[in-house]
């Protein structure tokens, strides 16, 4: 079930329009309270632009008539890039050992027998957090290790066993959009994390590719580690890095911010998750980050949905927490 439109009339959301399949037949759902749009990061803002509710001038460029002029919608847009070493390993301490057919089919059986073994695995079993910015009050990298090559889409496989260190800046500065390539709700959006375009993001992201490095050259991994395959021990200078880091950094799945909460002109929701200038309309997902968390983002996204449910059921908010120790710059 697709939802290709938030129907409004005379500035209040009344229901949705939907079709079962691309191109299908078009059937409207009426709401009797609110229309909660949870599409995310990617899929609200492109929602609303649909429905005509965004940056007017852009709704304008691809055929949608605007409904609503909402400037904000789509932009603030915050990710976390993944930068990553790969490792040959020594002998059977990874994963990749199971890509042999009948590994692979002992895996399945063991899982299936007896619940464990490699497929019970969530192949990122370590991690770990530290500062690329030694000024800031708490962890800006996180790392993430894998125990094989080739795991995540877009990542290299090796021939051999490999481990893979991925490292990512918790805090980036670089805000990117995602708008329409159409009037077309089949259409795929156009995102642009825009990536780096601040250069203090380019600075501390090399900087944990630096630190995952170190990791995997430490003497108490000597025996499991045989080479360093990527970047690749040739490689040394911040120029160098960033050449490597345009080749091989890939998404961490966190993108957020592009319906970002606040009181401003460029916010897109209140407080309240209420859209700014429809009635009956809120957005309750990852798209309302203001900013990026400095951590995974679905615990976070969860915390939305729950407060969002508590605020359309009127519940009162709980008492705010009280902090002790560090807090986030
Ligand atoms: C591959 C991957 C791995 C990840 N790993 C982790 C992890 O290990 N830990 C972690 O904390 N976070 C992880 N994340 C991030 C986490 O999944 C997201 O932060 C979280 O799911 C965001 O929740 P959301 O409700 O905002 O959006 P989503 O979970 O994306 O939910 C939006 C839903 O809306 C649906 N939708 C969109 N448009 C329409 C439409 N027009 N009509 C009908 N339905 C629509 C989508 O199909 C989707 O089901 C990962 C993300 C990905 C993609």
């Amino acid at each position: 079930m697709l939802v290709t439109r938030i129907v409004v009339e005379k500035g209040r959301a009344i229901g949705v329009e939907i079709v079962d399949r691309p191109g299908g037949e078009k059937k409207i759902l009426r709401a009797e309270r609110e229309v909660i749009v949870s599409s995310g990061a990617i899929g609200s803002p492109k929602l609303l632009m649909q429905s005509g509710i965004g940056p007017a001038d852009h709704l304008k460029s691809v055929g949608v008539t605007p409904v609503h002029d909402l400037p904000g919608v789509g932009s603030n847009m915050q990710d976390h890039l993944d930068l990553f070493v790969i490792a040959e390993c020594t002998g059977d301490h990874t994963y990749d050992n199971y890509a042999k057919l009948h590994r692979t089919a002992w895996a399945g059986l063991q899982y299936l027998l007896l619940k464990k073994g490699p497929v019970a695995s969530s192949l990122f079993e370590t991690g770990g957090f530290w500062y690329a910015d030694p000024t800031a009050a708490s962890p800006d990298i996180q790392f993430h290790l894998g125990l094989g090559s080739g795991i995540e889409a877009g990542v290299e496989k090796l021939k051999n066993p490999g481990v893979t260190l991925n490292s990512a800046f918790l805090r980036p500065r670089s805000r990117g959009t995602v708008r329409l390539k159409s009037a077309d709700p089949a259409d795929h959006p156009l995102i642009d994390p825009n990536y780096w375009s601040d250069p203090y993001d380019r600075a501390m992201s090399i900087r944990g590719l630096r630190l995952a490095r170190e990791i995997m050259r430490q003497k108490a991994l000597a025996p499991y580690v045989l080479r360093e395959v990527l970047p690749g021990p040739s490689l040394a200078s911040d120029d160098e890095l960033f050449d490597y880091a345009c080749r091989s950094s890939k998404t961490d799945h966190h993108p957020v911010g592009t319906c970002r909460m606040g009181h401003d002109d460029m916010a897109v929701v209140t407080p309240d998750l209420r859209l700014r200038g429809v009635e009956g309309l809120r957005v309750c997902d990852a798209s309302v980050m203001p900013r990026i968390p400095s951590s995974n983002t679905n615990a976070p996204t969860i915390m939305v949905g729950e407060k969002g449910a508590d605020l359309i059921l009127g519940r009162e908010p709980l008492p705010p927490a009280v902090f002790s120790g560090n807090r986030a710059a």
